[in-house]
């Protein structure tokens, strides 16, 4: 299928990778773009060009007429981003959204997230995931790192859906199931590592040092070396773990992970929440990406990660929501404004974490972190994953500097089309691969079997 998306604005960062002579009068252009699509990829991006269509003085854009596209999408003049990413999430836990509020970590998991998980069904997993999926849509998110179990009932959620995913069966052997959930991992990534043309992918996921022994951590990097994929891990996500770390193993858990050679291999850290100055160099030679996830570190009280230390070593790092039961939403948005302000307070310095950082961290950051290549740019030949914003609204004028503006004043509300692997999924209100009543009648039916509501 071929889209054209004509006369739309771009950041000032994007702008300035293309050439903005007028392919038809080879003049500089006004200040919008057209984007061509084909399948799932970006073909082109060049300065939107209209020509008088005659009598009337209406004017389109050349070849939108000639049947040369399939569908034409009029920006008159929104602002497109890349997609944003949602690097770690746990999609089948947007059913316990609300539920066991205002824990910290440890009692959440014991009392209210592990008892209450051992009751979900595939079914459940697969309408909390669709549920996850929709919200993030109409929020511009078009790729998620998620981990969790059920994961089949996931992923075909994402195939229907149309949204690009790297899934990840969570693994624990605390309870004796470790070696089931291997041959799950492993069963997941034959069935649908590269699938659906290259929209989803799939890492193993080890759920944290702490819930997972050394040797079945040792375990898990085999099987993922054997499967050629990455890891995807909880990493030094509260002051207990690092505790425990220290007590049982004499060293950090990223520092365990080196020493049972899970590091070998490419690993993507969620949280790290308690990097080390060592830590951090550690995570740098290693090349660990990393997954910063500001939102859940602050309702579950577990801390605030080192960012601006970790960015200035040149980490590369993505930002996620973690799990609508620890958020309680899935907007990146949040995120993005929240990884920009709360180390400005943190460290007293309003230069660290600047706005241009945390956008690229919420696109090609979370892209880089989940091992995804040529996907969070607009670019020629990269993914076509774009969102468009209004950003007519009052919130939004004066605007002196867009990407301040894209970070500090915008929102999920100011998306008006999210585009996913080429495929146009939220449009003028509604999802468009997801019927949105079935959908929440669904999640309501589950919920009342659950007890939750
Ligand atoms: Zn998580």
């Amino acid at each position: 299928m071929k889209i054209l998306i004509a006369n739309i604005s771009l950041l000032p960062s994007t702008e300035s990778l293309f050439d903005s002579h007028d392919p038809y009068t080879n003049t500089r252009h006004s200040s919008t773009w057209d984007i061509g699509i084909a399948g799932d990829v970006i073909e082109f991006v060049r300065p939107h060009t209209t020509v008088p269509m005659g009598a009337g003085g209406r004017e389109r854009t050349p070849g939108s007429e000639a049947g040369e596209y399939d569908k034409v999408i009029l920006g008159d003049g929104r602002l497109a981003l890349p997609g944003l990413v949602n690097a770690h999430t746990h999609l089948g836990m947007t059913l316990l959204r609300g539920y066991g509020d205002d824990l910290p970590l440890m009692q959440w998991l014991e009392e209210k997230i592990w008892p209450i998980e051992a009751e979900l069904s595939a079914d459940d997993v697969y309408w909390a995931s669709l549920l996850a999926i929709g919200e993030m849509f109409k929020a511009g998110v078009t790729t998620c790192g998620d981990m969790y179990f059920h994961m089949d009932a996931t992923a075909k959620a994402i195939a229907e859906s149309g949204m690009r995913a790297s899934l990840s069966r969570g693994l624990q052997d605390i309870g004796g199931s470790g070696k089931q959930g291997l041959q799950e991992a492993a069963a997941l990534c034959r069935n649908w590592h590269n699938s659906c043309r290259g929209r989803v992918t799939v890492m193993l996921g080890p759920h944290a040092p702490y819930t997972c022994s050394p040797e079945f951590l040792r375990q898990t990097f085999d099987k993922a070396q054997r499967l050629g994929i990455p890891l995807h891990i909880h990493v030094a996500e509260t002051e207990t773990e690092i505790q425990e770390a220290a007590d049982n193993y004499k060293t950090t858990p990223l520092g365990l992970l080196e020493e049972l050679g899970v590091l070998d291999g490419p690993v993507t850290a969620a949280h790290a929440v308690y990097f080390s100055p060592d830590d951090i160099q550690l995570a740098l030679e290693r090349d660990v990406r990393i997954i910063h996830c500001p939102g859940s570190n602050m309702k579950l009280g577990s801390g605030i990660a080192p960012l601006p230390d970790m960015l200035e070593a040149g980490l590369k790092i993505g930002l996620g929501t973690d799990s609508a039961a620890s958020n309680n939403t899935l907007n990146l948005w949040e995120e993005m404004r929240l990884s920009s302000l709360i180390h400005k307070a943190e460290n007293r310095n309003a230069k660290v974490v600047p706005a241009e950082t945390s956008l690229t961290m919420a696109t090609k950051g979370g892209a880089d972190a989940l091992h995804l290549n040529k996907v969070g740019k607009i670019l020629p030949g990269w993914a076509a994953d774009l969102i468009l914003v209004d950003n007519k609204g009052l919130h939004w004028q004066p605007t002196s500097d867009l990407e301040a503006s894209v970070v500090y004043a915008g929102g999920a509300q100011d998306v008006n089309l999210t585009m996913a692997a080429g495929r146009v999924v939220y449009e003028g209100g509604r999802l468009t691969t997801i019927d949105e009543d079935r959908l929440v009648y669904q999640v309501q039916k589950c919920a009342q079997r659950l007890g939750l509501c």
